[in-house]
């Protein structure tokens, strides 16, 4: 069996064993086809069944979570735990709390995850979890409830040393301070059980920062390939969470004008720029008020709200002129016809935010016009990386200062960027991200598996 063969059979059995999970369908799709340069070089991988083994999660845990509301009705909602792949370190990867979450979601999570935290040079192997709650309109009080019974499951699975969950999509510095408080009380323990802590209990500086800098580091880096910078140029940004308010942030530090910032419900168009105070007035929005970004377009006048049009085929913030982009919302935000409407206004950068952001064609339209593509797994990769500095800070019972971890989260990007196109060279795809980060990912995790056996 050649490659392509290997890759069809694996990816037929795959859809056959995980029907209705096409987003983890994708995830593999993607990474199997990169590893087809690889299998070539490397029949050892192909006997010892490295891919069918770390496509199959080493543990799946799927519970009840039962709550209160305020008004004192019964509510459940569905949790999961994904202990994907340990063969590197601790599982680790963070818990979305959003409708849309099943188990196919999770999965693709945290398979990306496994080859993100490989590419961090740290010793973190990779899970994902979750629930199908919605924080959104709920009360801290409900919010709290909900963290509380989510952890009585989930406390049995993790650990310090066994899996270390942080934040993702709805999980917050809120939601993380009620999960460690559960977690602390049940388990009698104050240990680096999660990332994403607060500074006074356990947190690390820059961990809030540290997925959006990590991207438009990520950004800095690819440019530079092309001795360019970001100085001057124009950015879309996608979502207003955590990484996308990041992302603006260091965006202005570098002399670059975001013009675009959205939520589920649409986007926010400035062409005078996200200034700092702007961007002050979002954090406010978003983290204290948990308002909607439309607030925006009152607020400032040169701006436009843009709703989500409900039956369209693209996403109309796409279709704005910009140099960069950052999405940062969620996956699948940059289908195909998204895709040409950046190359046709132009764009020389893509910088994933968001784990999967962009679909399979999407992606092959990117790389065919050479733009500088950086996949999630590599450029959103800064925020893992300082979820084990904070183990690691933890551990030693010691906290580093803000300047200490941005070094080192430059550091590691630098190095993961560096491996990405090493490694693209190596295997003949050179400037091909997507090929670097997969087949960098792979090959430390993979090596670590021979050597421990069939486990
Ligand atoms: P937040 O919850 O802080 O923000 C998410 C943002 O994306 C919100 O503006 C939200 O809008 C929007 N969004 C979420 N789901 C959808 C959807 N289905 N359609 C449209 N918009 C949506 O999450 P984060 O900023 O932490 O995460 C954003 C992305 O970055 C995710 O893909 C996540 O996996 C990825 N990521 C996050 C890391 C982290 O450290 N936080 C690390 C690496 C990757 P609304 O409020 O309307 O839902």
């Amino acid at each position: 069996m050649n490659g392509k063969e290997y890759v069809a059979k694996l990816m037929s059995d795959l859809k056959a064993k995980n029907p209705a999970e096409p987003e983890f369908h994708q995830a593999v799709q993607e990474v199997a086809e990169s590893l087809t340069l690889v299998l070539a070089r490397h029949p050892e991988y192909v006997h010892a069944k490295i891919l069918e083994r770390i496509t199959e999660p080493e543990r799946v845990v799927m519970f009840r979570v039962p709550w209160t509301d305020d008004a004192g009705r019964v509510q459940i909602n569905r949790g999961f735990r994904i202990e994907m792949n340990s063969a590197i370190g601790p599982y680790k990867g963070g818990l979305r709390f959003h409708p849309s979450v099943n188990l196919g979601i999770l999965k693709f999570l945290a398979f990306e995850q496994v080859f993100k935290n490989s590419l961090t040079t740290l010793p973190m192997g990779g899970g994902k979890g979750g629930s199908d709650f919605d924080p959104k309109g709920k009360s801290d009080a409900e919010v709290m409830r909900f963290c509380q019974s989510f952890m009585i499951e989930l406390q049995r699975h993790i650990g310090p040393n066994t899996d270390v969950p942080a934040g993702d999509i709805g999980v917050g510095g809120r939601e993380i301070g009620f999960l460690f408080g559960q977690y602390k009380r049940i388990a009698n323990e104050f240990t680096g059980v999660l990332t994403g802590k607060g500074m006074n209990w356990g947190g690390s500086r820059i961990r809030p920062e540290a997925t959006g800098y990590g991207a438009v580091y990520f950004a800095r880096e690819m440019l530079a390939t092309r001795g360019q910078s970001l100085e001057g140029k124009i950015c879309l940004v996608s979502g207003s969470g955590n990484v996308a308010q990041y992302s603006v942030e260091k965006l202005l530090e570098f002399g670059a004008k975001t013009v675009t910032l959205s939520d589920s419900s649409g986007h926010i168009y400035d062409p005078d720029g996200i200034d700092r105070e702007k961007l002050e007035w979002v954090m406010e929005l978003k983290n204290v008020r948990r308002g909607r970004i439309s607030e925006y377009a009152e607020t400032f006048k040169s701006a436009t709200f843009v709703p989500v049009a409900a039956a369209a085929d693209h996403n109309a913030l796409w279709a704005h002129k910009a140099d960069c982009a950052f999405p940062s919302a969620t996956q699948n935000e940059i289908n195909g016809t998204d895709a040409r409407n950046l190359l046709e206004h132009g764009i020389e950068v893509v910088a994933e935010g968001a784990n999967m952001p962009t679909t399979i064609d999407g992606v092959n339209m990117f790389l065919e016009a050479r733009i500088l593509y950086g996949p999630g797994k590599a450029a959103n990769a800064g925020g893992v990386a300082v979820s084990g500095l904070e183990m690691a800070q933890n551990s030693m019972r010691f906290g580093w200062t803000r300047e200490e971890v941005d070094h080192r989260l430059q550091v590691i990007i630098r190095d993961i960027h560096q491996a990405c196109v090493e490694v693209a060279d190596r295997f003949g795809t050179p400037g091909n991200y997507v090929n670097g980060a997969n087949i960098a990912g792979f090959l430390k995790v993979a090596d670590a598996m021979l050597d421990q056996g069939v486990v």
